[in-house]
């Protein structure tokens, strides 16, 4: 269709005389108006300054020249009284040259924007640049030696050689050979938008040569400026709260990171609503709207997910920040007073390694992460410290997934034998897991384990601690050892995959040793759809012989009916349960009858954290089966566990 519409357009210009002043110079000032708005709104308002924006100002800009020159060109024809139009030549020239850098413009954008590689990126900007200096060339040559563009005295136009509709046209046959070659780049939707706005500008083209018309070539760049503008560069804000999506924010640190901008940043976690499907209610949407504008100069808020936003400002426009920041938290506490959730803050200035890596948002998660409930923490290079251990650890965890191997020698069992109080010794345990990483030695589960849960990469984990645990089973059992058995830690996360009782099954087949050997701890669910799914693989696991234990019991909230549903073996009551039970009466009376209750109903009742001899005592006179904590032992390499098993026979 574009073809067709074109050869109308050649035929029409060729076929006829135009008159240069038929021109009225409407369409030209409505583009010059039309770039203005453009970029006021752009200015006022926050648009990711990304390298596709940098090239669609430079676009409006050398749109703006364009207009602007055409309009000169015909006024100063009409100024024209002595017959001589060289300066009208000139202006001609200039006025196609800025239509010709347009439409290169048009060419680096769609490369920018699509991010085409090097190899077809560079022989393309090779041809257009070609093709650009060519036509402009030629634009002169013919313009000066009379056989292209040429004025009577009349005021008729000759048209000779049509070089700008030639550029013209080979630029356009560039545009649409990478928008339709390249179209699964962007999104359905977005390429929609702008082959309807070059229809459009097509479409005008058109209509202006069938009616002998130039005035509104200028106008037919407009459409697809305004297709840029409004599919790719307008404003992501959630218009409630007023805050701009994440990737926003990587855009404005790699921004001001390459201008040497310091930034100031302030970032505020409200855990309660941080979670899918919930988001920050009314009235706490418009305390942050306020803070958002009220402190800062110039500040920019982000929101990185549903209960968590990240102000950032110029640190130069706001120097005495740090009154600034204590002003905020003081009117926060104000609110927080209202409101009462719990919060955590955090505020700093920023650092040369995170912007230069763009790291801010995983930076600040970490920090949070860390953070105890309701506090505010100040940056310092700790963090950064913290940061640097930390995405090491994840990418070593990157590599044991990838690997999958489950003697994978950077992940160690380790181990707490079990006291059984009704046999006086030692005959079950309970697998701790460990990393070994070569840059910094022994890792503990809480450095860990929630960084495998968020990454997916936890189930990998699990399986090698199985491995290790069955490896020892089954020492233990050649070497005439009377184990019983020992637990692992699942977490609910990882049982949400259709192959976990599979993988279970499979490794405990692999080894060799009775199902009933192994046990499987977890902690209970948070979620109704979380307690049917494990419901279901504890049943199918049940069946096979492996034994469950309910994990933590006492640090959650607890669901007595959901717990009875599951067939536990073995009720692990969390060590703040011993404490509680001997810091007052009623806690202790609490305790008691919670575990007689348990033990009624056929369940084992294990103390955790079990230190001290009184400990002991009082644990053994409430209902106790089983007792742990470090009275017993430390946790140790699962290879010392016989230090603590007895022989069968003896
Ligand atoms: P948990 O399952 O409740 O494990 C018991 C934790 O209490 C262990 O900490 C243990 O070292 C500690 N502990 C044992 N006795 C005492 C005591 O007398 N006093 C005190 N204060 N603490 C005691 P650890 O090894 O640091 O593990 C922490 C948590 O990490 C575990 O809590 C568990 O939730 C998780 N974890 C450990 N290994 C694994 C694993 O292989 N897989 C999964 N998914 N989670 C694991
Ligand atoms: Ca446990
Ligand atoms: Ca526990």
């Amino acid at each position: 269709m574009g073809i067709l519409n074109v050869g109308v357009i050649i035929m029409n210009q060729v076929g006829q005389n135009l008159y240069f002043d038929d021109y009225s110079p409407t369409a030209d000032m409505v583009v010059i108006a039309t770039c203005f708005v453009i970029i006021v709104l752009v200015t006022t308002s926050y648009v990711p300054k990304t390298k596709a924006f940098g090239v669609f100002l430079a676009i409006v800009g050398w749109l703006m020249l364009a207009a602007f020159s055409d309009v000169i060109c015909h006024d100063w024809y009409t100024h024209v009284t002595d017959g001589n139009y060289t300066g009208v030549y000139v202006v001609r020239v200039l006025y196609h040259a800025f239509l010709f850098t347009n439409l290169l413009l048009y060419v680096v954008y769609i490369l920018t924007l699509m991010q085409i590689e090097i190899e077809i990126k560079k022989p393309v900007m090779r041809l257009s640049v070609v093709v650009y200096v060519v036509v402009i060339v030629i634009d002169i040559v013919t313009t000066v030696n009379g056989k292209g563009f040429n004025l009577n005295k009349d005021g008729t136009e000759i048209s000779g050689v049509n070089i700008f509709l030639i550029g013209y046209l080979i630029f356009a046959a560039i545009c649409l050979f990478l928008m339709i070659g390249f179209r699964n780049r962007l999104y359905k939707q977005i390429m929609r938008g702008f082959y309807g706005s070059v229809v459009v500008s097509f479409l005008l083209l058109y209509l202006q040569g069938k009616h002998g018309q130039s005035s509104y070539t200028v106008a037919s760049f407009l459409f697809p400026t305004i297709a840029m503008l409004y599919l790719v560069h307008s404003t992501p804000y959630d218009i409630e709260i007023g805050a701009i999506n994440a990737k926003a924010l990587e855009d404005l640190v790699r921004y001001n990171y390459n201008r040497k901008n310091d930034l100031i940043y302030m970032s505020l976690l409200i855990p309660d609503f941080d979670m899918e499907g919930k988001s920050f209610p009314k009235e706490i949407q418009k305390v942050i709207r306020k803070f958002a504008s009220e402190f800062f100069r110039g500040a920019v808020l982000f929101q990185i997910s549903n209960g968590h936003v990240v102000l950032m400002a110029r640190k130069k426009m706001n120097s005495d920040y740090e009154n600034r920041i204590n002003k905020l938290l003081n009117a926060f506490e104000a609110e927080y007073e209202k409101f009462k959730f719990d919060y955590k803050i955090i505020a700093g200035v920023s650092i040369e390694e995170i912007s230069r890596k763009n790291e801010y948002i995983s930076f600040i998660r970490n920090i949070h992460r860390h953070m105890k409930m309701n506090t505010v923490h100040m940056v310092d290079y700790e963090d950064v410290e913290e940061f640097n251990k930390y995405e090491y650890i994840l990418s070593e965890l990157g590599d044991i997934y990838r690997r999958h191997d489950l003697r994978d020698s950077r992940v160690l069992a380790y181990c707490q034998p079990v006291y059984n109080i009704e046999t006086g010794k030692y005959d079950t345990a309970e697998a701790l897991m460990r990393l070994k990483l070569q840059d910094i030695g022994l890792v503990y589960p809480d450095q860990f384990i929630p960084l495998a849960e968020e990454n997916g990469y936890i189930h990998v984990l699990t399986e090698i601690i199985l491995q290790k645990t069955c490896d020892e089973i089954k020492y233990l059992i050649n070497e005439g050892y009377d184990v019983k058995r020992i637990s692992i830690n699942v977490s609910v996360l990882e049982m949400k995959d259709l192959a976990f009782s599979e993988d279970i099954g499979k490794i405990i087949d692999n080894n060799d040793i009775p199902n009933e050997k192994v046990a499987i701890e977890i902690t209970e669910s948070q979620t109704e759809n979380d307690f049917i799914v494990m419901k279901s693989i504890i049943n199918k696991l049940k069946e096979k012989g492996i034994k469950f234990y309910l994990d933590d019991f006492g640090t959650g909230y607890s669901n007595m009916e959901r717990i009875l549903e599951l067939p536990f073996d073995i009720i692990k009551f969390d060590r703040s349960l011993v404490i509680a039970s001997d810091a007052d009466i009623r806690a202790k009376k609490m305790v008691e009858s919670l575990a007689s209750m348990f033990s009624n109903l056929n369940y084992s009742v294990l103390y955790e954290g079990v230190e001290t001899e009184v400990d002991e005592d009082r644990c053994i006179r409430m209902s106790a089966s089983y007792l742990q904590g470090y009275k017993y032992s430390r946790p140790i390499p699962i290879i010392e566990l016989k230090r603590f098993f007895s022989k069968v026979d003896a």
